[in-house]
């Protein structure tokens, strides 16, 4: 009798920044993320850790809780619930390194049904939104030549919350009219000051507003999404399924990543529960090899915006599979997530 048990490898990897990544808070060169592989049956799942280092992860502490998980002890990877309640459970925290189980485990689970998880969730892949390009904190010139790289993209994402919030998209605007969406990253403090700062974007074209205010600064944030003309998304306050309660009413929406959350099977969870409550939905990512961004991709149709360029912001990508058309990633129906490892040798 074929008693064949579900078997994962992983390995530390660092992407290469194709620009030093500038937030309010840090800026750095390099991410380091961990590639997972699930194996059953002569089929592999591929799967990813990214591990920016505000988070608090790092290989370290990923291939501690790997080395933990005993996936040998399931025989059957469509106990896909099962499975994954298992691996939450062996330690608390680990996000990304659980996200890096969880996806490896659909791709796989895709494999051996056939099909890609967006066709297994029934999603209309013609519904993808468009993808934000990120521009970070930067000089004008700098920014000018970021510019010159997002000019397939129908959206840009720009990082706001230091001095020179208005003359950033003051640069921006004279460059180009395509909708802008920022991020603040939690760096404004003064909730008039944010509103008269929002009402001042809207004119110049920027259609939503992420994580303005601090996480812990909530009472201010209900107050701005209140008044604010545009939508406002929390990133750093959302983490988990059980974090949806807390910015309900708070905000207008959430960012959801896979590095925050688990992984495929939690965000999905989380959409279901933001749409029953009314709350939109941007798919986002951290900087990720093409892996972690067709595992969000999948997702994706069902989201009010997608903000997947991760892997458009590293040099080293070691998988291949995910297209970019007309400024949307259009998901291809190879099963599981679409990827494969890029062949090296070609
Ligand atoms: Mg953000």
């Amino acid at each position: 009798m074929n008693r064949q048990r579900l078997a994962l490898r992983f390995k530390p990897y660092h992407l290469q920044l194709k620009n030093t990544f500038t937030l309010a808070r840090s800026s750095r060169t390099t991410t380091p993320v961990m590639l997972t592989e699930m194996e059953y049956n002569g089929l592999t799942g591929y799967g990813e850790a990214s591990m920016p280092p505000y988070l608090g992860e790092s290989h370290e502490t990923a291939a501690r809780f790997l080395s933990l998980l005993k996936l040998d002890q399931f025989n059957d990877p469509a106990q896909l619930e099962n499975i994954l309640d298992y691996v939450d459970g062996v330690a608390p925290g680990n996000c990304a390194a659980k996200a890096s189980v969880d996806i490896a485990l659909h791709d796989l689970l895709g494999k051996m049904m056939g099909q890609a998880w967006y066709q297994i969730w029934g999603y209309d892949r013609t519904l993808m939104p468009p993808t934000s390009f990120t521009i970070g904190l930067d000089t004008e010139a700098v920014v000018r030549q970021k510019l010159r790289d997002a000019a397939p993209y129908k959206i840009l994402k720009v990082k706001l919350g230091r001095d020179n919030d208005r003359e950033m998209i003051e640069t921006i605007r004279s460059m180009t009219d395509l909708p802008i969406c920022v991020d603040v990253n939690q760096g404004w403090s003064d909730r008039q000051q944010a509103l008269d700062l929002i009402f001042w974007l809207r004119e110049h074209g920027v259609v939503l507003v992420e994580q303005p205010m601090p996480k812990t600064a909530i009472d201010d944030m209900a107050w701005l999404t209140q008044h604010s003309p545009l939508p406002t998304v929390a990133d750093e306050a959302l983490q988990r399924l059980e974090d949806v309660k807390k910015v309900h009413g708070v905000y207008s929406g959430i960012n959801i990543k896979l590095m925050k959350c688990t992984g495929m099977r939690e965000a999905h969870k989380i959409m279901t529960l933001a749409e029953a409550l009314d709350l939109k939905v941007m798919m986002g990512c951290m900087t990720e090899t093409s892996c972690g961004i067709a595992a969000a991709a999948q997702l994706s149709p069902r989201a009010d915006w997608a903000d997947l360029d991760g892997n458009l912001l590293i040099t080293n990508d070691p998988f291949e599979g995910l297209k970019l058309i007309d400024g949307k990633i259009v998901l291809n129906n190879h099963p599981g997530i679409g990827i494969k490892p890029r062949d090296l040798s070609a």
